[in-house]
């Protein structure tokens, strides 16, 4: 069942939603070349023990995952497009990196991502990363009352296909609140006008993410997780949690 929220316990999304987006804006400026996965996973730790927050990720163990995830971002490298563990993998000039963060606080939860590059960036994954960022700002736009989950949908779909990359809606935005993952499910592409009606109170996280080759598979690493493109094409993927308002979409974990 779906869950609107209160404006009062939209204001507290709100405050977990920056605990997210502070810890998300700290690994961007930290990461660098050199640096390894697991030091950015640190960064991310530290912030949520100062907001005296807890990790929806660390020990996550959905249906797919025959492990539980052991650590509190994913962090997806080039290729890897979703759900990547932050090892000792250290980062390379021109890697394309995705960072996917969630924090819980006071019973509730925020979820974001963001993609980037570090050392020398190859225009093409500028590229990439600007159009799934057009996608998510797309989508986010059409989040207001009186619409349908078809026309965020739709709206992340069309940005997609007219950049030519490649879309799969195997994984994609859901419902978020006291829990990471709640109905309903918002995948990457769908139809305009269809779907459940978009009401105020309703806190989605939108989530586009892309695969440059335009191939729309994938396949999972042999360590259970980690989601890679499979034409080897590099992937990128942004989110954010959006609540929809009477005053039109409110993003969450903005800082
Ligand atoms: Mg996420
Ligand atoms: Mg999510």
């Amino acid at each position: 069942m779906v869950e609107l929220k209160t404006p009062a316990e939209i204001d507290q999304m709100r405050a977990v939603g920056r605990v997210v987006a502070t810890a998300l804006q700290r690994i961007r400026d930290k990461a660098a070349v050199g640096m390894r996965l697991t030091e950015l996973d640190q960064v991310a730790r530290s912030v949520l023990a100062e907001h005296g927050a807890t990790s929806p990720f660390l020990g996550y163990q959905p249906s797919f995952a025959h492990s539980p995830f052991p650590a509190v971002i994913c962090a997806s490298v080039n290729d890897a497009a979703l759900h990547g563990i932050p090892g000792r993998y250290k980062l390379a000039d021109g890697d394309l990196v995705s960072i996917d963060f969630g924090a819980t606080l006071d019973g509730w939860t925020g979820d974001s991502a963001i993609s980037f590059t570090v050392g020398r960036p190859r225009p093409d994954d500028i590229r990439l990363i600007e159009t799934a960022e057009r996608a998510l700002a797309a989508g986010i736009a059409e989040a207001v009352p009186g619409g349908r989950l078809g026309d965020v949908s739709a709206a992340i779909g069309a940005v997609a296909r007219a950049a030519g990359y490649g879309l799969h809606t195997d994984f994609g935005g859901h419902g978020v609140g006291r829990t990471m993952h709640e109905p309903p499910s918002v995948p990457n592409n769908g139809r305009a006008g269809r779907g459940m009606r978009l009401e105020p109170g309703l806190v989605i996280a939108i989530e586009p993410w892309f695969m440059a080759g335009g191939e729309d598979s994938y396949y999972v690493d042999r360590d259970g997780w980690t989601l890679r493109s499979g034409d080897g094409s590099r992937a990128a993927h942004v989110e954010h949690t959006v609540a929809v308002t009477a005053d039109g979409p409110r993003i969450l974990t903005a800082l």
